[in-house]
Order: C-alpha cells, then sequence, then structure tokens
C-alpha cells in the first residue's frame, strides 16, 4: 500500500498572495490562462507548480518522448517567480567562502558552475525562442561600509580566482557612475549576470511549451497525492490525474501536500515596489545593471523597460506582529530605503506594491530528492532562484529520464528539520533576523 498523505488544509496554505499590486501585472492580461483540470487525465510525468523550477523541468522534458502535464493552483508564474527582483545572478543566498569551507571546494566548485549554468539556460532559452522579456547584460553587488567593501574584494580576487569567473572590483568613482549614487563606496561588477521582466518571460516560456505538446492546468490544485511507485493518482477540485511520475515544484506555496516536505524550509517573506517612469531615466543606475546590496538584509533594484525603478528587499518579521502589519511596516521601510539611497526619488510616487514567499533552508541551500519512488521535488533556494532552479529543472529532468541520480549532487547538503509544520516559522525567522541585525550593525 501506498502512503496516504492528509487532505490539502486550505488554511494551511503557505505563502501568501501579496500580487494585488504587482507590477508586472500592470499591461498583461491574465486572461491567458489554461483551463483547469475536468474529469480524468493520464500522462508520464505530472509537474505541481508553474514557476521556474516546474517550467524549466518541463522545458527539459519536451522533448523526451514522454507525456508530460503540469499542473499549478493559480496561473503561471503566480509564485516567487512571477513576482521578483527580475536579478539573474551567479552564486547561491549561501557564502561561498561557507560552501568551500564545510563541503570543501571541489564541491564549491561544482555548486558555483551549477549556479553560473542556470544563467546560462536563461540566456540560451531567451535567444534560442526570442523570449522579449526585456533582458539587459551586467550586474553588481555593492556594499557601503568598510567592512563590504574588504569583503566584496575578496569575493572579487576569490571567484575570479577560484571559479575562473568574470568579474571586476571596483571603488569610488566608479561605482558611482555605475549606480547614479554615492550612497555606496565599492562593488563587484559581473558583465555576464543581468536582469529581465521575469512575469513576460514567464508568459513567454508557457507558451513555447505548449507548442511543444506540454499540457498545463491552470487553477488547479494538487490536493491530495496516493498511489505507489508507478501509479499515482492526484487529486484535483474536479478531476484527477493518472501518473507513473511527480515533480513537486512549489516551494513556498506547497503547504502541507507533503508533511514532510513542509518540515524542510522555514518561509521567508519579501516585498517589492515600483515607481512610475523616472523622468530622469539616465541619472539612476546609469549603466542600466542589475544591483544587489552584498549584505545580509539586502536591497536590490534596477530599472525596467520602461524606466520604472523596481525596489526590493527582505522582511524584518516582529515576534508576535501579523503578517498583514509586518507587510505595511516593511513596504514604508523600502519607500524610505529607496529614498536614502536615491534622494532625488524623496517624492517619488510609488505605485505598485507587492511582495511573495520564498521556501529558506537551513544551510540556504535547496532541498532535493525523491521522496517516494518517482515523486521528485526541490525548493529552498532561499532567495536566489532565478538561476538555480532553471538549472534544478534541467537536474530534475535529467534524473527522471535516468541519465543520472542528478539529484544526488546535493547529497552533500545538511539541511535541518524545522519541526511544527510551519507553525514556529516566524518565530525562528524573527529571532534569526534579530541576530543577524545586531551583528550586521555592532560588528566591525
Ligand atoms: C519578492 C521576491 C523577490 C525575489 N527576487 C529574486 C531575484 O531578483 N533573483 C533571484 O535569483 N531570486 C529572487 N527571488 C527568489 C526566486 O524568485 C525563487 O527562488 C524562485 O522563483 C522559486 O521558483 P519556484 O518555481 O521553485 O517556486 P515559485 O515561483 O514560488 O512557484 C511555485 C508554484 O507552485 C504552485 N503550487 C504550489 N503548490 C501547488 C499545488 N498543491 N498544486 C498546484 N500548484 C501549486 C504555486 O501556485 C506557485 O505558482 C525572489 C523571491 C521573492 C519572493
Amino acid at each position: 500500500m501506498g502512503i496516504k498523505y492528509p487532505d490539502f488544509d486550505r488554511k494551511n496554505q503557505d505563502g501568501y498572495d501579496g500580487n494585488d499590486k504587482n507590477y508586472y501585472y500592470r499591461n498583461l492580461e491574465k486572461t491567458k490562462s489554461s483551463l483547469p483540470l475536468v474529469g480524468m487525465h493520464e500522462c508520464d510525468v505530472c509537474i505541481v507548480g508553474a514557476g521556474f523550477t516546474g517550467l524549466a523541468t518541463a522545458y527539459f522534458l519536451r522533448h523526451s518522448g514522454l507525456k508530460v502535464s503540469l499542473i499549478e493552483r493559480h496561473n503561471a508564474g503566480w509564485g516567487a517567480s512571477g513576482r521578483n527582483g527580475g536579478q539573474l545572478l551567479p552564486g547561491w543566498s549561501a557564502d561561498m567562502d561557507y560552501i568551500a569551507q564545510k563541503y570543501g571546494t571541489v564541491y564549491a566548485r561544482c555548486l558555483w558552475d551549477f549556479s553560473v549554468e542556470g544563467i546560462d539556460i536563461v540566456k540560451s532559452i531567451i535567444s534560442e525562442h526570442k523570449v522579449d522579456c526585456d533582458y539587459k547584460s551586467g550586474a553588481c553587488y555593492l556594499g557601503y561600509k568598510e567592512k563590504h567593501r574588504e569583503k566584496l574584494k575578496l569575493y572579487a580576487s576569490k571567484i575570479s580566482e577560484d571559479y575562473n569567473y568574470n568579474i571586476d572590483f571596483r571603488e569610488g568613482n566608479d561605482v558611482a557612475a555605475m549606480t547614479g549614487t554615492d550612497f555606496y563606496s565599492s562593488a563587484v561588477f559581473m558583465p555576464e549576470a543581468g536582469h529581465l521582466d521575469p512575469y513576460k518571460y514567464i508568459l513567454e516560456l508557457t507558451q513555447i511549451l505548449k507548442q511543444s505538446g506540454i499540457t498545463f492546468f491552470e487553477n488547479t490544485p494538487a490536493e491530495k497525492i496516493s498511489g505507489e511507485d508507478e501509479s499515482y493518482i492526484i487529486k484535483t477540485p474536479n478531476g484527477i490525474i493518472k501518473t507513473a511520475h511527480i515533480v513537486l515544484c512549489g516551494d513556498a506555496y506547497l503547504g502541507m501536500l507533503i508533511p514532510e516536505l513542509r518540515q524542510k524550509y522555514i518561509l521567508s517573506h519579501c516585498n517589492m515596489i515600483a515607481t512610475n517612469p523616472l523622468e530622469n531615466q539616465d541619472i539612476i543606475i546609469p549603466r542600466d545593471l542589475a544591483c544587489c546590496e552584498y549584505t545580509i538584509f539586502m536591497n536590490f533594484f534596477r530599472k525596467s523597460a520602461d524606466g520604472s525603478l523596481i525596489f526590493g528587499g527582505g522582511d524584518a518579521l516582529m515576534p508576535g506582529v501579523s503578517l498583514r502589519h509586518t507587510r505595511k511596516k516593511n513596504i514604508n521601510f523600502l519607500v524610505q530605503q529607496m529614498s536614502t539611497i536615491f534622494p532625488s526619488l524623496v517624492h517619488e510616487k510609488i505605485r505598485y506594491k507587492w511582495g511573495g514567499s520564498m521556501a529558506v533552508t537551513s544551510s540556504m541551500l535547496p532541498n532535493v530528492g525523491e521522496v517516494m519512488p518517482n515523486i521528485f521535488y526541490a525548493n529552498g533556494y532561499s532567495g536566489h532562484g532565478f538561476n538555480n532552479a532553471h538549472r534544478m529543472g534541467k537536474l530534475l529532468a535529467d534524473s527522471l529520464l535516468g541519465k543520472c541520480k542528478g539529484y544526488k549532487v546535493f547529497e552533500p547538503v545538511e539541511n535541518k528539520l524545522f519541526h511544527g509544520y510551519g507553525q514556529w516559522d516566524r518565530s525562528f525567522l524573527a529571532m534569526g533576523m534579530m541576530f543577524e541585525r545586531l551583528k550586521e550593525r555592532f560588528w566591525n
């Protein structure tokens, strides 16, 4: 008998909506959704979740000869993938030095290459399929304290020497010339990274996948999985799917579908704001780069194709304070941060405010594996998912096709379990953040 999991409980649905004023939705019709599943559907592979991980998995399975279907609770890109900063950067949320010290330099090199391959995948999808998503080359990590300068300088030399990656340290006027602000004093410049409109990209990728024969069912949540081995049933509100393989790509939004996966991450929330198209567009980020602070509570920003400033930052959770309340405070905080960095924008109207959730692991490296035979999963990019989710999609597809047990690449990664199925997330995170804030403020 296969394991039967409890019914999906709507009240336990993790993550939060926050798509109400999403800049990326401004001109695009959300009406291109595929129809929901009604009745019975059979396939070889069913992917659950249409964010970067699910879409990339489908992309690498599209010519496999397998019958592949993708189900999404809302619409493609509804999760973090259609709400994010659009920054396509190399690396991981975990520090590369920490990875090298903990797991060894060979493994660190392997993870670095994985992350860069993720960038290459996105760029090759864009160029091969001529995806219209406003891609721009060039990105930088930024620092404003002396300790950031030292860290960035070391980072540039290590990343270029140990990983042979194209990266340059910059300081002084060079930094102001790149960013259009004298708030920052040091930077590393990465010409092969970049930024794009993630939602436009997702809508086009979805069309490419549909044209190549992948079946999409949107507004179709997976409510329950039963069965075993190569014979699984996924229950949805108005139908069922019979499938041999399942790939779970719900990240922070998967909730309690498979309870043991919910113990592998805590939920973190990130907020975004966007201005109207700026009047003096050439002054703000004249080099049109993706800009990201090299600190744990980073602000990250870039200009969109219409010259709006898209500005994001992490959450400052408070124990015992409701998410809605902290979200409002955090949006206000982001507006303040933006005006501190770009004083000329102090009176700028903020037209769009939104946010999203992401799964964060104890190591800041992802969870990947096979939860039952032929049920694969990947989550927990911990805030650095644009590149890594794409490379992960390739790894999941290869694992499923039996080309390799690709997910074993992540076997050395030790991710602790968070007991309590999510009840303690906010408290854990709030405590960790408080500690990190004190460290950032008072140490060195
Ligand atoms: C505000 C914000 C800004 C960010 N900025 C950046 C950035 O600039 N650069 C970067 O590299 N990373 C960034 N990240 C992180 C990055 O966006 C994520 O790591 C990445 O998008 C995760 O992709 P995913 O496909 O795994 O999950 P998601 O994009 O969250 O997709 C999961 C999907 O699964 C669906 N789903 C879940 N459960 C079910 C179910 N039971 N049935 C059917 N469907 C289901 C959800 O509806 C959702 O659409 C940011 C994250 C946030 C929240």
